[in-house]
């Protein structure tokens, strides 16, 4: 992302995100201009949560992952692959990832009074800037408080990257984080560079294999034998195992066969907003 910026056409129409390389002329202008329009959506409450269910072989729902959307009044809804590596360049995402953790912990607190929700956990993905500022661990500990969410259901899922950038000092505030009750998750899991090593030193509850092994699964063996080292290696190290982007039947069972019994994806539904969740929960119930 680094010599790529964002731009929002304003000559081409609604709905319209534009990339343009950074050496082309516009860029800087625009990329000011998203970062204003950040700014102001921040101010004025344009981001907004997205949810997608998590089941087990049984097909139970066991969670869901809290999702990022910019709700923009002109350009519709953006997806966080185009305003999150602008946002982490500019320090945004610190304020903008509170907003997150504030709603979902908030969402979570309030799942608690509902049966059919009481036992769903809830994964919040926390970026490298956020989850690296100095006093994360007493924002954790502040939101919990302010939320009265049941730390026990709530996940924060860092990649690979994340946790390797500083080792010790990841190690030492994951511990102090899961001294809260809050569990982790490795998002990505495959496309960074982790050995065992740190696998084995990092306090982690789940590893998320990522969605790129699991779409030719059933026809790349290269995938298919990556995909059951991974969820081997999960075994040995007594960490559970989520495969993310399950489109199919076919690669769901394929995991199953492999000893993976929790997924996450299409084959069970999008990222849907939280009155559609409710509606999604009910109706499987
Ligand atoms: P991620 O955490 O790895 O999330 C999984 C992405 O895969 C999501 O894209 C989700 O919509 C998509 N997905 C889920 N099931 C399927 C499937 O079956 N097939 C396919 N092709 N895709 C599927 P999304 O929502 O666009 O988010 C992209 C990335 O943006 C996330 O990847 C995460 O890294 C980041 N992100 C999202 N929300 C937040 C947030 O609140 N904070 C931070 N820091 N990053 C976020
Ligand atoms: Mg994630
Ligand atoms: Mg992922
Ligand atoms: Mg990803």
């Amino acid at each position: 992302y680094a010599d790529t910026a964002m731009y929002q056409a304003k000559t081409s129409g609604r709905n319209t995100i534009r990339f343009y390389d950074a050496s082309m002329q516009l860029a800087i202008d625009t990329r000011a201009e998203l970062e204003d329009e950040m700014r102001l959506a921040l101010k004025n409450q344009q981001f907004c949560l997205y949810y997608q269910i998590q089941v087990d072989n049984l097909r139970h729902s066991i969670g869901a992952e809290v999702l990022l959307r910019w709700q923009h009044p002109e350009h519709g809804l953006i997806s966080p692959a185009q305003f999150i590596p602008l946002a982490e360049e500019t320090g945004l995402i610190i304020p903008i990832g509170k907003c997150v953790l504030q709603i979902a912990c908030t969402q979570l607190a309030a799942w608690q009074n509902d049966a059919l929700t009481r036992d769903l956990t809830l994964a919040v993905n926390v970026s490298a800037k956020q989850f690296h500022e100095v006093d994360f661990v007493n924002q954790m500990q502040q939101v919990l408080l302010e939320s009265g969410a049941n730390p026990s259901l709530l996940k924060l899922e860092l990649t690979e990257s994340t946790m390797l950038e500083n080792i010790e000092e990841t190690i030492a505030k994951m511990r102090e984080i899961e001294m809260l009750g809050v569990s982790f998750s490795m998002d990505d899991f495959g496309t960074g560079y982790s050995s065992l090593q740190y696998l084995k030193r990092l306090p982690l509850s789940q590893i998320k294999i990522d969605q790129s092994f699991i779409r030719d699964i059933v026809s790349d063996a290269n995938d298919a034998s990556i995909v059951q080292t991974i969820i081997a290696m999960t075994e040995t190290l007594g960490l559970n195992v989520i495969a993310e982007g399950v489109e199919n039947e076919e690669q769901c069972q394929f995991l199953e066969l492999r000893g993976c019994h929790a997924f996450q994806g299409y084959l069970f539904s999008k990222p849907v907003p939280l009155d559609e969740f409710m509606i999604f929960l009910n109706n499987r119930s």
